[in-house]
């Protein structure tokens, strides 16, 4: 539907790099107007001017001019077809789901995030969408998940919160020779450090409410497909299903996401600073960061990412002290969530894991001293300092 003039304004915004395509994405000025932001088109309905000429947006479930804008911006920035804005991570991820039928079968990394995994396992399992769970680190073993009815498989990587790299490339091919479709979870690095649709994942998934809005404050969802006739699929069930984002969140996503690369490179300069502070500690028993010399798949992980993102997780030997270290900080938010301006202290096996079985989550080095940081902005000194001070006995 896009004129000429909109064709050639696409290539160039293309041409350029990342850091510019974050603030020139093709809808940062208002063509009515000329403001500076994109307008908040608070409404529910559109004027018909013309009952045989319907205008371009009739109902803000089907089409929002706001929601558009966020979405083009995401199928830019990933290299998709079409991008898709939804009320959370999870509206994405269950949305995109609803490709898949009663009797098909998915693949699905074992550590991938605990939300997706109780999708999959209570509310999916009942309409008849199987899934196995593998470790993805190891391709053998998703080659062995495969079954006559096997559509499509799930990648997260780095996967939460053991930072498990999973080769994007060798999965995605062997599912193609498969013809299965592919979708990847790309919080953890965002399109700026990771742009999995180059590397032929079909779908990619994001919870916005981390790195991409960045700030705490909105909960959002975005998927981008990699080809037209998938966009038109996603797009059929997003408004069949009415899992849409508000267009307040839109435009606050939208305002977050223009300074992603300038936060995402402050946190992981930190963050790589954290990651060498603590494995010089003694009383630290583990150290998880793609970013370290001897991080599992540190190699696979540089071969398809430009960055190691700003996710610290860390051992400090027993549940006692990690509840001791969570009580004393002083800077990091101690909570669920990742990816913005504040720093935010996580403890999995209480929090984001608290779900699962003991053992199981110690198989998954989940253990009862792991925490997780997700590095903020703050001064990485004041934040080592504190840190420090939390881990005195
Ligand atoms: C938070 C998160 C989700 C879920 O997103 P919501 O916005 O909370 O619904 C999905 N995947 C990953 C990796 C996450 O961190």
């Amino acid at each position: 539907m896009s004129s000429r003039n909109e064709q050639d304004s696409n290539q160039e915004v293309e041409k350029l790099k990342f850091a510019t395509r974050l603030l020139h994405f093709g809808s940062e000025i208002d063509r009515n107007t000329g403001a500076s932001s994109v307008p908040i088109y608070q409404a529910s309905t559109f004027h018909h001017e013309d009952v045989f000429n319907p205008p371009l947006y009739d109902y803000s479930r089907s089409g929002n001019p706001t929601r558009q804008a966020l979405e083009d911006y995401i199928a830019l920035l990933e290299g998709g077809a079409r991008g898709l804005a939804y009320s959370s991570g999870m509206a994405a991820i269950s949305s995109t789901f609803m490709l898949l039928s009663a009797g098909d079968h998915m693949i699905v990394t074992e550590d991938v995030y605990g939300g997706t995994y109780r999708l999959l396992s209570s509310i999916l399992s009942r309409f008849g969408i199987e899934s196995t769970f593998v470790d993805m680190t190891d391709l053998e073993q998703v080659k062995a998940a495969l079954k006559s009815n096997t559509k499509a498989v799930y990648m997260e990587t780095p996967s939460n919160p053991t930072l498990k790299i999973t080769d994007i490339a060798a999965v995605t091919n062997w599912a193609k020779e498969h013809n299965l479709l592919t979708m990847l979870d790309n919080t953890f690095m965002t399109p700026y450090y990771q742009r999995p649709i180059e590397m032929g994942v079909d779908i990619v998934l994001h919870s916005a409410t981390k790195f991409l809005g960045g700030h705490s404050d909105v909960l959002a969802g975005l998927a981008v497909a990699r080809t037209e006739s998938l966009g038109r699929q996603l797009k059929v069930l997003q408004n069949g299903l009415g899992t849409v984002l508000g267009v307040q969140d839109c435009w606050l996503l939208m305002r977050g996401m223009k300074t992603l690369q300038a936060r995402m490179r402050a946190s992981e300069e930190s963050a790589a600073v954290l990651a060498a502070w603590l494995s010089g500690r003694k009383d630290i028993t583990g150290v998880y960061y793609p970013g370290l010399i001897d991080h599992p798949g540190r190699e696979i992980h540089e071969k398809q990412s430009t960055g190691y993102g700003a996710v610290v997780s860390f051992d400090v030997g027993s549940g006692e002290r990690a509840k001791q270290v969570l009580n004393r900080v002083k800077l990091p938010l101690v909570a669920v969530s990742l990816g913005a301006v504040e720093s935010i202290l996580s403890y999995p096996a209480m929090m984001s894991h608290a779900a699962m079985p003991p053992e199981v989550r110690s198989a998954r080095g989940i253990t009862d001293g792991l925490l997780r940081f997700s590095v903020g902005l703050e001064d990485i000194d004041d934040l080592i300092a504190d840190l420090d001070q939390a881990f005195a006995i």
